[in-house]
Parts: C-alpha cells; structure tokens; sequence
C-alpha cells in the first residue's frame, strides 16, 4: 500500500478469488468453471477479421447481444445490462440500489461484503439455518434491500421460485438482487417474475454453464428502469465493458446449436454430480444436496484444511474456506466423469485410516 493511498481505502479487504496456479497441471476443482470448452458457434464466432476489427471500439449500447438475450429469455432488449463478469453487474447494484443498507447470508458469495465495504453500506448478515438453508421468512419485510445468491455458493441449496417470490412482494420499496450463476444446474430462475416486480434484478454469467469464465461476460434482467441505472454507472466508469470479440461470443453462445450443445454438456455436469455425490456418501461423507456445478463436501475423520492440502499433493484443487462454521467442509468443482473419478480415488487414499 503507498502513503498516497485515499484513505477510505486502506481498510479494504479485498476479495481473494480461487487459485489459477501455473506450477503444474492440476485437475481445477476449485472455481466452478466448466469442464468443457464453449460451443462449436463460440468458437467460430472468432476468426482473424474479427481479430482485426479490434482497432475499432466495441459497441457500448451492447445492442446485438442484448437483443439475443432478450430473445433467448424472453424479455425486451430494455430490460438487459451486460456487464464485464457478473461480479460488474453485482459492483453497480450495490453502488445502485443499497444506499439503506442490504442483507445477505453469513455463507454465501465473497464478494458481497466485499462490495458493502467498498461503497460504505452496512449489511445486516442473516445466518443459514443449521442445515445451511437460506430461511426465508428471515428476508420478509426488510429495512434495507437484500442480495441472494440461489442456488447459494459455497453450498449449492436453492430456494424454490415461490420462496423468492414471498421475498420480493414482501418489499416492493427496496431492491432485491437475485444472483443465479448457478441457476443453470437445477435452479428456478426469477426472470419471469421480473415482469411482475420492479424491485427485482436477477444477475446471471456466461462463466459457469456456458463453459466463459474467461472472456468475463454477465448480464443482469430486471425492469427497465433498473437496467438504465445500471447504465448508469456504466457510462460514469467504463462505457466500453465488453471488448468486441466477447460481444461476438456471447451472442454466438445463445444460437439454437449452441443452446442443444450447452444442455446436453450441462445434463453431463448434473448426472456426474449426482454420481459423485452417492460415491461420496458410500465413503461417508457429509454431501449437500446441490442443485449448482459444486459439491459441498464434509470427509469422514480429517479436517478441511488437511484434506485440502493432502488433495492438491494428489494435483487437485479443490475450495477450502478457513470460516469457523464450514472449516471442515470443501468445495468441490464438477469436472468430467474421468476428473471426478481421480477425485474419488484420492479421497479413498486421504481418508484412509
Ligand atoms: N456469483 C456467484 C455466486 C459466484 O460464485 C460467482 C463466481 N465466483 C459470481 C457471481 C461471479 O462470476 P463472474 O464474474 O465470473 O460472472
């Protein structure tokens, strides 16, 4: 840190994403990609004319991509922001609609505090429940918005549509920001509601079920009134947020080819998932039931961090959180069947006793 640090600064603690080692070759459980690349009309949606239109600025009104996801989800071009990651569209809500204050759950996405901290918003944090639910009833009628991660991260729970619903109707004067990166995997998304509700905004990712982490494309769907704020803050910091090349592939992802592709690729993802998680339970560990692209696993007789460790001895990385409350837990990535099946064989030797 420089002595010419803004002082309202030096307090941060900023937000620690998983590793993306470089040392060796890893089987990457730990940061909820996907274990496949994009879809066959991503890929050729780059090609070296498009490479050298770069000299040009990207569209800022986003427009081709906004109206296909409009289309894709059924809603009107006025009601979608794209943004750089969905963690850009989470930034601009907080920095929007959270000025009283917001709620959000002690286990649930890192960022969120990250984000109250930066801009000054006190945040009122709710505990899950003992079986790490998110409890409803904790979320009707707030003083101050709310974000919900659903399904939650790191436990892959979600609520039914109906709960979020009760949640939104409950306070139609503040915003309630559903975040569904992991909808995709078994979720019920709230984006029909949002014809209903003006107060709800649903924010959702390229990064997960649509194999794009890294070309950093989100979106959020809300009102339109909602999105121009979004806008907003958009135009007073970064006009150009997509380059040109992730404008291409976002809308290339939404084609009828590309849809067929990514369902078969994530029905793969949830049948390994649920595979894994009965092998794990045969071995005697705790499992969640999770309706996202992770498992939240507690191994028989050895302590999250070591089993982290003993794990990345074997070359996988798994997510330990040092959190008092899920110390003993990890989070475990979906990989291919082959990635998941070196899994459970490590997990065999590391819980040996
Ligand atoms: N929300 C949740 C719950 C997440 O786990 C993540 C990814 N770590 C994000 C949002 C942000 O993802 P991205 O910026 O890649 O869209």
């Amino acid at each position: 840190m420089s002595r010419f640090l803004a002082k309202k600064y030096k307090m941060l603690d900023a937000y620690v994403p998983g590793e993306q080692p470089r040392d060796k070759k890893y089987i990457k459980l730990n940061t909820n990609e996907f274990p496949y690349p994009p879809a066959p009309d991503v890929i050729a949606a780059v090609n070296a004319d498009v490479i050298s239109d770069l000299r040009l600025y990207s569209d800022p009104t986003a427009k081709a991509l906004k109206e296909a996801l409009a289309k894709y989800y059924g809603v009107g071009a006025e009601n979608v922001f794209v943004s750089n990651g969905s963690d850009e569209s989470l930034n601009f809500a907080f920095a929007c609609f959270f000025e009283d204050g917001v709620a959000f759950a002690d286990l649930t996405y890192g960022f969120y505090s990250v984000f109250a901290d930066l801009y000054g918003i006190d945040a009122k944090i709710i505990p899950l429940d003992k079986d790490f639910s998110i409890v409803p009833d904790d979320y009707i009628g707030l003083d101050r918005g709310a974000v919900i991660a659903n399904p939650n991260a790191p436990t892959g729970k979600a609520l039914p549509l109906s709960d979020i619903e009760r949640i939104v109707a409950s306070n139609p004067d503040r915003v309630i920001v559903v975040d569904e990166a992991y909808v995709d995997f078994g979720g019920e998304s709230a984006i029909p509601l949002t014809k209903k509700y003006d107060n709800l905004l649903v924010c959702m990712t390229y990064s997960k079920s649509r194999g794009m982490a890294g070309a950093r494309l989100g979106f959020a769907i809300g009102n339109a009134d909602l999105i121009a704020d979004l806008e907003l803050m958009k135009y007073s910091t970064n006009p150009y947020n997509l380059d040109s090349l992730a404008l291409r592939m976002g809308a290339a992802a939404l084609t009828d080819a590309s849809k067929a592709y990514y369902e078969e690729k994530v029905g793969e993802v949830i049948r390994v998932r649920e595979e894994t998680a009965k092998k794990l339970e045969v071995l005697g560990a705790e499992v969640l039931p999770s309706k996202a692209n992770f498992l939240f696993v507690k191994l028989p007789n050895i302590a999250g961090g070591v089993a982290y460790q003993k794990l990345r001895e074997r070359g996988i990385l798994v997510r330990h959180f040092s959190k008092a409350r899920i110390a003993d837990y990890l989070r475990v990535s979906i990989g291919t069947a082959d990635d998941m099946k070196a899994f459970i064989n490590a997990v065999k030797q590391i819980i040996e006793v």
